[in-house]
């Protein structure tokens, strides 16, 4: 698992991940070897570059089952060619979302709230509903209506306290109140609005799970917990209860509507439930403090996902020598498990051991048929050797995996150290513009194509790129 953007050497929101001295050690070594190399930015363009958008959580197995949750629903609801990508916030509290009309975030306090399967696919299903019902571009079209009758409601205002005339008479107040009212009315009908797009996209989510023969008993569990009084005030921050009202009669109907389904009482697939338990295990030991990882996973409990969240909470918080051996233990019991070795991988790497992270990452490579992020992993691992050797094959794998993976930052940065390894700056700027780029960081992905351009011979592809980025407008829309 990792973040995006990639926490920087000096990243300020360390806390939230906590990384190991040695892979910082590497990390600034790194990154300090590269910008003596490529001449430092300006100051600005350093600050520029550590600013934070939404930081997503980047992990190839929990996509892929958030993938194989979303596929059939996306496919019931006739979305299935819009490529619709299920992204992870990085935030605790619950919370889910459509944006853009392509994409569905999920926090990952989503992901351990939802103990089965069919919980986080009821979520899936009812967001899915939004996006099958076009409700974000009525919504913005309802809004902006609501605005048209503001601005006439407030010139009918304006006009009945001009209308009232003196301002002995009173009249302020009456023509207050004459903007007032409409004011609230317009709150009332875009809040009614919004309810009924909910219900909406409950019966649209009740629909999609119908047709592909799941219950929507999870969704009803998700929803029925937020009306709970107890859950209320301790969940009063979760931003999902603030954008999904959920009164009683809302929870009630969809009740009503989700036992007439004969899938009901269906349960969820035993292979599904296991690796959800995979990855709330592996949510927890990356995201959660040791202690709350082993209250959730104690020792005693010696299941596969328990030892799953104490081994990655060992490597991230713990005696590294501890976190490998656990880790063999899992290889032992899954030899064909990929996420196995890329956690090995991982682990050896930002302890400091990029030469002996290579080879389990080219066996996660192998046994995941090669997932790009896990390409990046070990591309980032040969760059991190400083074997010059390595820095051919780093190239080419990183770029092999940024023709599959295209908006991961991550992979541009890694690309840039090979190339400053090689001594190639005109590639290796480009190749941190684009990461910058991709991070929303459009003054430091400006600043570093221009330099690119200066750098490659004029009409080069590579110059055509930088100018590509030199002349984008509107970069920090894009996230
Ligand atoms: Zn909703």
């Amino acid at each position: 698992m990792v973040f995006e953007p990639r926490p920087m050497a000096n990243d300020r929101h360390s806390a939230i991940r906590p990384l190991r001295r040695g892979y910082l050690a590497r990390l600034t070594a790194g990154f300090v070897a590269f910008a003596l190399a490529v001449a430092p930015l300006s100051a600005q363009a350093q600050e520029n570059s550590e600013k934070k958008g939404p930081r997503l959580l980047r992990d190839t197995e929990i996509e892929q089952l958030l993938r194989d949750y979303a596929r059939p629903v996306l496919r019931a609801a006739g979305l299935e060619k819009q490529n619709i990508q299920v992204s992870i916030i990085n935030d605790p509290s619950f919370n889910a979302f459509v944006a853009d009309g392509r994409r569905i975030f999920v926090n990952y306090g989503a992901l351990m709230q939802s103990t089965t399967p069919n919980q986080l696919i009821g979520v899936l299903a009812h967001e899915t509903g939004h996006l099958a019902g076009g409700h974000l571009s009525k919504l913005r079209s309802q809004l902006a209506q609501a605005q048209t009758q503001m601005i006439v409601a407030m010139l009918l205002g304006v006009g009945a306290m001009v209308a009232g005339g003196g301002r002995n008479s009173g009249s302020t107040n009456a023509g207050l109140a004459a903007i007032a009212g409409p004011q609230e009315m317009i709150r009332r009908n875009l809040l009614s609005y919004q309810r009924q797009q909910e219900e909406n996209a409950d019966r649209a989510g009740v629909r999609f799970l119908n047709a592909t023969g799941q219950s929507a008993k999870g969704m009803y569990e998700t929803f029925r917990r937020f009306t709970d009084e107890s859950l209320f005030s301790s969940r009063g921050a979760d931003p999902y209860l603030q954008s999904h009202p959920m009164p009683a009669d809302r929870v009630a109907a969809l009740e009503a509507l989700a036992k007439t389904s004969p899938y009901w009482d269906k349960k969820d697939d035993p292979a599904l439930q296991r690796r959800h338990d995979m990855m709330r295990a592996k949510t927890s030991g990356f995201m959660e403090r040791p202690e709350t990882v082993y209250r959730r996973y104690p020792l005693s409990d010696t299941s596969l996902p328990a030892r799953y969240a104490r081994a990655i909470s060992t490597y991230l918080h713990g005696d590294p020598r501890s976190a490998q051996a656990q880790i063999e233990t899992l290889i032992q019991t899954e030899p064909r498990n990929p996420y196995f070795y890329e956690l090995k991988g991982q682990a050896l790497l930002e302890g400091g051991k990029p030469n002996d992270a290579i080879a389990p990452l080219r066996k996660a490579v192998e046994l995941s048929h090669r997932a790009p992020l896990i390409e990046m992993l070990l591309g980032q691992a040969l760059v991190a050797t400083d074997n010059k050797a390595y820095a051919n094959e780093a190239i080419s794998i990183l770029k092999a995996a940024l023709v599959r993976e295209t908006e991961a930052p991550l992979g541009y940065a890694q690309l840039a150290m090979a190339y400053g390894r090689r001594g190639e700056y005109a590639e290796a700027d480009l190749a941190s513009a684009q990461a910058a780029y991709l991070r929303g960081d459009s003054k430091t992905a400006r600043a570093l194509a221009a330099r690119a351009k200066t750098r490659f011979a004029v009409g080069t592809p590579g110059w055509v790129k930088a100018d590509d980025i030199v002349s984008t407008k509107h970069l920090s829309d894009k996230n």
